[in-house]
């Protein structure tokens, strides 16, 4: 049989990528290998409508088994790709089975941080929520580690549910990674506006045998649960044993790929050069798993093309919806527009006169807008009209294409 594409990591990217190879006209084999059983599934509701019991966990699967059958796709579900060899194109799976490849994509994405020692839950994978939502059902008082994204979807789906919270953050304000402090304070409100406790500053070092959670400074919080989102390390390690370059995730170029013309990786696990984080990047985002692998696909059916597509990200969290479009950090201006009080704004910021970012909250236009605008280099619009909501943020975004 020929060497076809051989993928390794079955989340939103690897799929995505198996996807597109067909679309874009790839005849050749395609294997997809994943080390979680069942089929591929979309992440996003694990925190989201799962959690607020919206949807089953069951029903999040990206296609049904048909789909691969019809698309001939081979799903190696449940297994593990355990070596590279790069000379002889081949990758091993753990019971030592060879498999050839034409090009090998590494979408092996990112695993959770962990606290030292037992007793937190964590949430990144289908059997990791099914346990969260057991642990749940008995729980009143829950402790949750982490003011990030998993942190307050966790904390506001439990809140939802009528479970007391307390998040503990050691930085100074949540969501400190992905949105400026106007957003993060906007949260906090919010958060605590439905009851939610927070401590900032403070790390948790460990949690006790009867479940409470130890502070760094000391103090004990009683906990029934405790769950941690700590953040995520990209998993490189096969490409650290294939000798491929890794730093902050496994190192690409504008193609997204490694210095092994064969091999490409995306999404969660890998860092490449992007025009909107003004240096190299590693962004943990669907839409960032989705457009790499399309670009991916593209360059092994024979038309590669630099990846510049514009990064966007969404959160939700109790009545607020957070679309985040852009990359923030550095920026010397930010203007807000809309009206905060009423819980529909957005946050515009700017470096060096140059939109870079907007995060808005229950404001769908200016993110669809932010999208065209930031993409285009984000000189059409200037700080002052971006906080005159009069001005039509659609209309300046309109012959952009
Ligand atoms: P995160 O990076 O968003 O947040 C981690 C938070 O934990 C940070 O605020 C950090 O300061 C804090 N922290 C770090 N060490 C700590 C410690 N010892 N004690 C207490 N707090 C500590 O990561 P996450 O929330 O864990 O999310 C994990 C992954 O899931 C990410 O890739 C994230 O992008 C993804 N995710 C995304 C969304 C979304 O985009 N809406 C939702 C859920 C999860």
């Amino acid at each position: 049989m020929a060497a076809g594409v051989v993928i390794a990591g079955a989340g939103q990217a690897g799929f995505q990528a198996a996807f597109s190879l067909r679309t874009e006209g790839y005849a050749g084999p395609i294997t997809l290998v994943g080390e979680e059983a069942g089929l591929p599934y979309q992440r996003p509701p694990l925190s989201k409508g799962c959690l607020h019991g919206k949807q089953e966990l069951d029903e999040i699967d990206l296609r049904p088994a048909a789909f691969y059958e019809k698309q001939n796709i081979t799903l190696r579900m449940g297994e593990r790709i355990l070596a590279i060899d790069r000379d002889a194109r081949r990758v091993y799976l753990a019971d030592g089975e060879g498999l050839e490849y034409e090009y090998l994509l590494l979408a092996t994405g990112a695993s959770n941080r962990r606290l030292a020692g037992p007793g937190a839950l964590y949430l990144r994978t289908r059997q990791e929520a099914a346990m969260l939502l057991t642990e749940l059902e008995a729980a009143e008082r829950l402790v949750v580690v982490g003011g990030g994204f998993i942190g307050l979807e966790v904390a506001a789906a439990a809140t939802a549910l009528e479970r007391k919270v307390t998040v503990v953050e050691p930085q100074e304000r949540l969501m400190q990674r992905a949105v400026g402090p106007i957003i993060s304070e906007y949260f906090r409100a919010m958060h605590v506006g439905h009851g939610v406790e927070f401590v900032f500053g403070e790390g948790c070092t460990e949690i006790d045998d009867d479940g409470a959670v130890r502070l760094t400074n000391g103090a004990v919080l009683p906990a029934d649960m405790v769950v941690a989102g700590i953040g995520v390390t990209p998993r490189a390690e096969l490409a650290v044993a294939a000798g491929l370059s890794v730093a902050n995730g496994i190192v690409v170029d504008e193609y997204l790929r490694t210095a092994d013309e064969r091999i490409y990786a995306i999404g969660d696990c890998a860092s490449f050069p992007s025009r909107f984080a003004g240096g190299m990047a590693r962004l943990e985002s669907v839409q960032n798993a989705v457009d790499q692998a399309r670009c991916f696909a593209e360059a092994v059916c024979g038309r590669p093309r630099p990846y510049d597509a514009v990064p966007w990200f969404w959160t939700d969290q109790f009545e607020a919806k957070l679309q985040m479009v852009g990359i923030s950090q550095g920026f010397d201006c930010e203007v807000t527009r809309g009206d905060i009080g009423a819980g529909k704004f957005s946050v515009c910021y700017f470096r060096e006169g140059r939109l870079i970012a907007i995060d808005s909250v229950n404001r769908p236009a200016d993110h669809l807008a932010g999208r065209k605008l930031i993409a285009h280099g984000g000189t059409t619009v200037t700080p002052e009209q971006a906080a005159d909501v009069e001005f039509d943020l659609k209309a300046a975004a309109q012959y952009l294409v």
